[in-house]
């Protein structure tokens, strides 16, 4: 007997043939839908919230069987891509009908599509990825792709159409050349020296070695990239959030940010076009118009507020002596705690109570206020119980309170954090004053001066547009940089964030910030964080190393 009640829908025989190449199943109550334009399922799912019908009855009564949907033409088998396309576009009155018409504005988010952007520059991947609820992208590794390929006989690098139409232009493509042609140049030379300091052991194959070693130079070297480095985003999302995107990215101030809009658009129209279309209208207008003008106020306003003390806390460009870089690569200062709540434990520990009493919250925070530090433990470890990975995440009471994190790293690292989408985060414009880190191996491998040459170049260029094109400007800073960002973040999510970027594979820039974040929280909630069975505070030589090793375990 079926754990799920379940009234079987009554089929004729030909009916079970209409619908057979569009669900995984004809007779269960869990089925998966197949072959069906994004749309389609939007529009079907809409349905949902107002009919008592089965979703397999809606398929064949209001989209099958009714002429105006056209559905023939666009799942017909028959039907080569561009018919479909042109299907869909006829038929988009019929579907606005049934999502407007059977929905609020989140019935644009059960349909979704796949995008890939390519050759865009690192501003706007970074625009990209800064979506946060239904939108998952995937970027091209700087890690295990060198990005030092030609293209007729050019790097790689947006050429930015306003430093190319300023007297800036051959400056411009003098300094991101250096940039790439030192990559280049050092790529073999490190290799030569991150495998001559850390040779190849017995137990370890000549594919994880190779593996390991390549990702660690090319892990040292991404600093010299420059924003304007053109990289390949591949994007998954609902229609809900690509119309937002839509409209965000039409707010930048780069044009190839709000070009690279305006054509997604264009291609979000052939696959849901009902779901995006509003980012076009006068809706989508206003709301670019909204978000800009308050942007522009807001940084007028600051810009007259603040500038003197600015001017103060301006750093030097760039780092002094190799002490100092050292001190920098592993920099606490760089990640300061600028708040958290005092009450924090209390509330987390009456959060954990909560569901399992009748009374109300304030009698449970009372309650919770007079435990002792034994018992506030006790609560908390039960809740978080035994750990047996970092995958054992403690549940929604840890999301109770908040930590704010000041940063102040290299871009690289901004980049790989700012993944995380369950964080509040906001950056700073990338410049390239706050001066940049230089790893410490490559002040050990004597290569760090040609390193440094390439950053002091691309500095002197970035400020001599800036003064005329600062948002352009942007372009040229190389990774290595610093930039000053904030993070926001809960408890539940620090224990993901510290556990998974403090892990042994990951990029030591961001590794010493997952540590720092979790000695600072440590040392003001130790009870709430005890828990962080896996953090990682060791340093590693090869940090690709154990991973290749699993799988080489995996191949064999
Ligand atoms: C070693 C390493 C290498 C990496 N290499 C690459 C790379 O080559 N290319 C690349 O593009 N990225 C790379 N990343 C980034 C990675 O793909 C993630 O984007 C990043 O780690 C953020 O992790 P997250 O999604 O778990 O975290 P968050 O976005 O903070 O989410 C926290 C948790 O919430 C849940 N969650 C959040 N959003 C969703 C959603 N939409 N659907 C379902 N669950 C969700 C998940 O459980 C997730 O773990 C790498 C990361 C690491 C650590």
């Amino acid at each position: 007997m079926s754990f799920i009640e379940f009234w079987e829908e009554s089929l004729t025989e030909q009916e079970g043939c209409l619908l057979q190449p569009f669900m995984t199943n004809l007779d269960k109550s869990v089925f998966g839908l197949m072959n069906l334009p994004e749309v389609v399922k939007g529009a079907l799912f809409s349905r949902y919230s107002r009919s008592d019908k089965s979703l397999r009855r809606i398929l064949l009564d209001e989209f099958i069987k009714a002429p105006e949907c056209r559905f023939a033409s666009i799942v017909g088998e028959a039907a080569n891509n561009g018919d479909q396309l042109v299907a869909i576009q006829q038929a988009e009155a019929f579907y606005d009908r049934v999502l407007i018409g059977y929905g609020d504005d989140s019935v644009a988010e059960l349909g979704g599509a796949h995008i890939a952007c390519e050759g865009i520059s690192n501003i706007a991947s970074i625009a990209l990825v800064d979506s946060r609820l239904g939108l998952s992208p995937l970027e091209k590794s700087t890690r295990y792709v060198p990005f030092n390929r030609k293209i007729n006989g050019r790097y790689r690098y947006h050429r930015e159409s306003s430093i190319m139409a300023s007297s800036h232009f051959s400056r411009y493509e003098a300094t991101l050349d250096n940039l790439f042609d030192t990559y280049t140049a050092l790529i073999d030379p490190l290799l030569s020296w991150v495998q001559a300091t850390t040779p190849q052991d017995t137990t370890t194959s000549v594919r994880a070695y190779n593996s390991a070693t390549r990702a660690k130079t090319l892990d040292l070297l991404r600093g010299l990239l420059p924003m304007a480095t053109l990289t390949n985003v591949g994007l998954f999302g609902n229609g809900r959030a690509f119309e937002y995107l839509l409209v965000k990215l039409a707010t930048s101030g780069h044009e190839e940010v709000r070009a690279l809009g305006y054509v997604m658009q264009q291609e979000l129209d052939k696959i849901i076009p009902s779901f995006v279309k509003r980012a076009k209208t006068e809706r989508g207008l206003k709301a670019v118009q909204y978000l800009q003008t308050n942007c522009e106020r807001t940084e007028l306003l600051a810009q007259k507020l603040l500038k003197p003390t600015e001017k103060h806390s301006a750093m030097p460009r760039s780092a002094a002596c190799p002490e100092d870089l050292a001190q920098q690569h592993r920099a606490p200062s760089t990640v300061q705690l600028v708040e958290y709540d005092p009450d924090g434990e209390v509330k987390v520990v009456a959060a954990i109570l909560y569901p399992h009493t009748e009374i109300t919250l304030n009698n449970i925070k009372e309650y919770v206020a007079g435990l002792s530090t034994t018992e506030r433990v006790e609560i908390i470890s039960t809740y978080v119980g035994d750990r047996e990975s970092r995958f054992h995440r403690p549940g929604r009471a840890f999301e109770e309170t908040y930590y704010t994190f000041d940063i102040l790293a290299d871009i690289g690292a901004y980049r790989d954090l700012h993944r995380h989408r369950v964080l509040t985060q906001q950056r700073q414009h990338y410049s390239v004053r706050h001066g940049y880190v230089v790893p410490i191996e490559l002040e050990e491998a004597k290569l760090a001066e040609t390193y440094r040459k390439a950053l002091d170049y691309a500095a002197e260029t970035t400020e001599l547009i800036a003064s005329h094109l600062p948002d352009a400007a942007q372009y040229v800073v190389p990774f290595a940089y610093r930039m000053r960002w904030r993070i926001k973040l809960n408890l539940r999510e620090a224990y993901h964030l510290i556990e998974l970027r403090s892990s042994r594979q990951g990029h030591p820039s961001y590794r010493v910030i997952a540590q720092e974040m979790y000695r600072q929280m440590s040392a003001v909630h130790p009870a709430l964080v005890a828990n962080m069975h896996f953090v990682d505070l060791n340093d590693y030589n090869l940090e690709r190393l154990a991973a290749e090793q699993r799988i080489d375990m995996k191949l064999r």
